[in-house]
């Protein structure tokens, strides 16, 4: 079959979250046009691979694409999220996609999809079906949002061996369970561990029934902080001014990260285990109650194999186990790929995220920096990577470069204009929200810009202990 050449502006790989609001800014603040690449059947990458009980852990005000609202406008008046804003469940997220692609971008009549395709690099794209191919020529820009490569349980390989005979499954089959094991054993202390046990504690289980393997437990941020909304100015402003003071107050990173807990900012789920992880995920307070609910916490490190009788950690140490428990793997690492890059690199641009662990803004915000700025100098300057955090300790240089992007981007009107009427950037619009008799909420700015240069400082000292 005779390859077909396509000429566009911008070659966008991966119709991910990232890559469609990236796609969204070219569209609505351009008359560029724009081929969207996949291999995926639907818009939304990841999560067309997510397990059927997944939600979003941040209110869906500010996730999805800038030109379309994603929530409902409503704040939860059940379940574990009450009186805090909406959450997108996937089946959501998936036909929000889906509506942007049918009813926004292909009639643009400036969007080509070319969905069920690989890029194999040098313009060519190849389908899965068959072996039609495609050159395209990007005449701007080659847009590589896949940098990140989010891992999902359902698609990975897990990093531990399992023995014949051994029950096992993503945690996405747990809706299919109809045999009752005799325990349930959740592998992995991060956000899909988390709500693994949230499901079976909703459905029926009882706490002493599940055993959590959790080699490293998170710092994880309180969801009330982090309403973009002027009923939460208190909490979500309020928290970023405690935050700022806690840093600048503080006297060494653990002192730093006590204060941020004692401020009601991060949490943890067992608080006599001190965390050594930060991945950014966010918690209401009952979740956690639930979660504090499962004593039994294995924490001998990470597993290397599982036969139907043991458990064998990588330490050395061995669990007994049974053949009649399920194990359910939650060990995926969202964020695939940690090294950084530069973002703009001569005709590729790497999409990366250029604030505190918000994907799609970064991509909305680099496609408006792409379309306005000159230079690769300043382009690059003004979209500094903050890097996606691992360790506890990667939240100061995440913290610092996300302040530094910050102050770089206040210095420019035009940016201060655009991320004030931008969806995705929740905070610049409750900043803005204030008017002069609400004395209490310009204390609470005023406290955030007493202590940004101090914080900054104190940032700055601890990245030189780290180093
Ligand atoms: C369970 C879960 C919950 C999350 N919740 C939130 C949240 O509440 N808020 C938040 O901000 N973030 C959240 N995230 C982070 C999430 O990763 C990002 O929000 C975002 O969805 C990532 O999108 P992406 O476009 O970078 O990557 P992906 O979704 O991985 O998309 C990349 C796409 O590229 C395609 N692709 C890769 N290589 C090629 C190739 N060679 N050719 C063609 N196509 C290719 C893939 O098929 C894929 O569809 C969550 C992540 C997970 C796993």
């Amino acid at each position: 079959m005779a390859s077909e050449t396509i000429e566009v502006d911008y070659l966008v790989i991966g119709a991910g979250a990232m890559g469609m609001a990236f796609a969204d800014i070219v569209l609505t603040e351009s008359d560029k046009t724009v081929l969207i690449v996949d291999m995926h059947q639907k818009p939304g990458g990841h999560w067309n691979d997510a397990y059927p009980f997944v939600t979003l852990h941040q209110p869906s005000a500010y996730y999805g694409v800038s030109s379309k609202e994603l929530s409902k406008g409503i704040v939860d008046s059940i379940g574990l999220n009450k009186g805090l804003q909406d959450l997108a469940s996937g089946p959501e997220i998936m036909a929000y996609f889906d509506e942007v692609m049918r009813y926004q971008f292909l009639p643009s009549g400036r969007v080509t999809y070319l969905p069920m395709c690989k890029y194999e690099g040098d313009g060519k794209i190849s389908a899965l079906t068959s072996d039609k191919t495609y050159q395209v020529k990007a005449r701007e820009k080659i847009v590589d949002a896949t940098w990140l490569k989010t891992t999902v349980p359902s698609t990975h390989v897990p990093n531990f061996e399992v023995a014949d005979g051994v029950k096992f499954m993503p945690l996405n089959d747990l809706p299919k369970v109809m045999d009752q094991p005799s325990r349930y054993v959740i592998v992995g202390g991060g956000k899909t561990g988390i709500d693994a046990v949230v499901w079976l504690l909703e459905n029926h289980v009882d706490p002493d029934q599940i055993h959590w393997v959790r080699p490293r437990d998170a710092w994880l941020m309180r969801r009330e902080n982090t309403q973009p909304d002027s009923q939460f100015f208190e909490a979500t402003m309020g928290a970023q001014a405690a935050q700022m003071e806690a840093i600048a107050t503080s006297e060494s990173i653990a002192d730093m990260f006590d204060r941020i807990e004692a401020a009601g900012i991060f949490t943890r789920i067992d608080p006599d285990v001190r965390p050594n992880m930060f991945h950014g995920a966010t918690i209401s307070d009952p979740e956690l109650a639930e979660l504090r609910r499962v004593k039994n916490v294995i924490r001998n490190g990470r597993i290397s194999r599982i036969e139907p009788d043991k458990i064998i950690f990588e330490n050395g140490d061995v669990l007994d186990s049974d053949p009649d428990t399920l194990f359910v793997d939650c060990s995926a690492c969202a964020v695939g790929n940690s090294e950084e890059t530069t973002v703009f690199q001569g005709d590729t641009i790497y999409l990366q995220t250029v604030r505190t662990v918000q994907p799609v803004f970064s991509a909305a915000f680099i496609a408006h920096i792409e379309l306005t700025r000159d230079t690769e100098e300043e382009k690059n300057r003004l979209c500094q990577v903050v890097p996606l955090p691992n360790h506890d300790t990667d939240w100061i240089r995440m913290h610092n470069a996300f302040m530094m992007n910050q102050y770089n981007w206040s210095q420019e009107k035009d940016l201060r204009k655009w991320l004030l009427d931008n969806r995705l950037d929740g905070y610049s619009q409750l900043a803005a929200s204030i008017e002069e008799h609400e004395t209490e909420k310009i204390a609470i700015m005023k406290r955030l810009r007493d202590n940004a240069v101090p914080s900054v400082m104190k940032l700055q000292q601890y990245l030189a202990e780290i180093a």
